[in-house]
Parts: structure tokens; C-alpha cells; sequence
């Protein structure tokens, strides 16, 4: 299975907790992949969301439920060639319920799904959060840290396009846009961003993996430039990188960084942005610079922590 697959399977796991979440991301998937079918009058007839993943399905359906007292409909169209993809379809019908659906994700007038959005639909930084863990799993992919570092969202839409883009910059994303097959490519390239986007939506386990790779790519890039290192060497110096980094990540993800003390917050940080820096290297990027033997010990007192945390 494929590593944005991996992701999307975990990332559709998490219900948020709040109502107003759930809507955002409701409506992010409804946005990705979502038709409304009117009849000539312009009444409403039926309103469809579509994806190819059943872990995605799935969350839409319990999405649907959690917030709604309606029913739903769950087709599947099974893949007839091979490299293509199941597509499951879920769809409510009938007048009242499609308009209490459109109603309370405010696309309650004609073409509301191509217009701009009502930044009060938003309550907080947790809404954007599950807009964009939405608009990634309804039309999104990340590619696996071990070739290009590669994430896009995609939208048929240019208003949702650069809404997401704005979204992101919330979070010092500098994500690129570009047009493809008809449709709005919102994209990151470097994999700093693109830990941060995974971090941003909840996906914390496909980041420590994503995280591990760049670190053995970095680690071996490293040696290939020619730093003199032996093979038993590298693999040790491997895994107390990762090791080292996924103690960090344990610690922001649970506490936050900025709750340790300062002498170990600069580590942190220099660490998770200088993976494969040695410990001679991390002391002289220090101010005042450190011994190679006190940068050890404060990352294993960090090493410590992540494990009472844990
Ligand atoms: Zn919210």
C-alpha cells in the first residue's frame, strides 16, 4: 500500500471532537469530490460524495451520521481494468435531508460550492486543521519520503484553490499552485513542509516515519559526499538519529517544545533541523557553542523524557 494511502487509512480513524470541526471537514471532502444533483426547477435531488479509498468512505459516512439523523446511501463501483481503483459513492437523497445537509455546511444557495467562503464557518485553528486533513483525504496525496519529497491537494475549484493556499499559510506553509488536468494543484516540495502539513492535520505516526527516512537519506548523502565513515558506524549513527528525533517529535507532539526547559529546547531544535549533524556540529551551532559531551547529555536527557511521556 502506498504511503499516502498508509496515511489516509490513519488519518481517517480520527473523528474530531468538537462539532465544529467535524463540519469543516465534512465540508473539505464534499468540496474535493462532491456533486449536487438538481432538477430542472432547481430543486434539489441528491447530493454525492465520492472517493476511491474505503477508509475514507467510511469516515464520511460516520461523519454523515455523527452530525446528522438522516440516511445514506453506500455504493461501490468495482474497478474493471487493473490500476484502477474501487470508487465507493455515498449519497443522501430527498429533498429534506440534502437541504439540511447544505444548510448547515452554508452551500444552501446555487453554486455556493464554487464560491468564497464565510470566514465565520471557522471557529478556530481547530476547523482549519480538519479543512485541511479533509481537503487532503478527499483530494490529496504525499509521496513516500523515499524518493522526491512531494505533497499536493487538488480542486476543481480556483476559489477552494486558493482558500487552501490562505490555510496554509497559517501555518508558514509556502505552498505553489499550479493547473492540471482541469483542475487547481496546491503543492509543498520541501520535506520541512511537509512534516509540518502532516503535523498540522494529526497524521503524528507518517510523519515519524517520514521523519526516520530523511534521516537515513540525509545520513547517507552525507557519507557519499565522502565524510569518512564505516559501515557498522553509519548504522549506529543511524539509529540514535532516529531514535534522538523520535524522542523529539514525542515531546512537541505531547507537551510542546516550548515547555522544556531553554537549555533543552535549543537541542531540540537543533537537533530536529539538523538531523544528521554530528554532536561535535550541533555544540558549535550552540551560543554560547557546547562540548560534544554535554550536547550528549541533554539529548539523552530528552531521550528520557519521551520516555516518561510515553
Ligand atoms: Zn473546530
Amino acid at each position: 500500500m502506498s504511503f499516502s494511502s498508509q496515511a489516509k487509512n490513519n488519518l481517517s480513524r480520527l473523528i474530531p471532537e468538537r462539532a465544529c470541526c467535524c463540519r469543516t471537514e465534512l465540508l473539505a471532502l464534499f468540496r474535493s469530490d462532491g456533486v449536487i444533483h438538481k432538477m430542472d426547477d432547481e430543486q434539489v435531488l441528491m447530493l454525492q460524495f465520492e472517493t476511491e479509498n474505503a477508509a475514507v468512505a467510511r469516515k464520511i459516512f460516520k461523519l454523515l451520521k455523527a452530525m446528522y439523523d438522516i440516511s445514506i446511501e453506500v455504493a461501490v463501483r468495482k474497478k474493471r481494468r487493473l490500476k484502477k481503483n474501487n470508487k465507493y459513492m455515498l449519497r443522501v437523497h430527498g429533498q429534506e435531508p440534502v437541504r439540511l445537509v447544505l444548510q448547515d455546511l452554508q452551500l444552501d444557495y446555487a453554486d455556493r460550492l464554487e464560491d468564497d467562503y464565510e470566514e465565520d464557518f471557522f471557529l478556530g485553528d481547530c476547523c482549519y486543521r480538519a479543512y485541511l486533513r479533509g481537503s487532503f483525504l478527499g483530494a490529496g496525496s504525499v509521496s513516500s519520503p523515499e524518493g522526491d519529497y512531494h505533497l499536493e491537494l487538488t480542486s476543481r475549484h480556483a476559489s477552494n484553490a486558493y482558500f487552501l493556499l490562505k490555510a496554509m499559510e497559517r501555518y508558514d506553509l509556502k505552498a505553489r499552485i499550479n493547473k492540471r488536468k482541469g483542475r487547481y494543484v496546491i503543492y509543498l516540495k520541501g520535506s520541512e513542509d511537509i512534516v509540518t502539513f502532516l503535523n498540522v492535520i494529526g497524521a503524528h505516526k507518517k510523519l515519524l516515519e517520514f521523519e526516520n527516512v530523511r534521516i537515513i537519506k540525509e545520513l547517507r548523502n552525507r557519507v557519499n559526499r565522502g565524510v569518512n565513515c564505516e559501515t557498522a558506524n553509519l548504522n549506529k549513527i543511524v539509529n540514535t538519529g532516529v531514535r534522538q528525533m523520535e524522542a523529539i517529535l514525542t515531546i512537541d507532539r505531547i507537551m510542546g517544545i516550548e515547555k522544556l526547559k531553554v537549555s533543552l529546547r535549543e537541542v531540540a531544535r537543533l537537533r530536529r533541523e539538523f538531523p544528521s549533524s554530528s554532536l561535535q556540529e550541533l555544540g558549535d551551532m550552540m551560543d554560547p557553542p557546547l562540548s560534544k559531551s554535554a550536547i550528549n547529555h541533554r539529548l539523552r536527557k530528552l531521550e528520557e523524557i519521551a520516555d516518561k511521556l510515553r
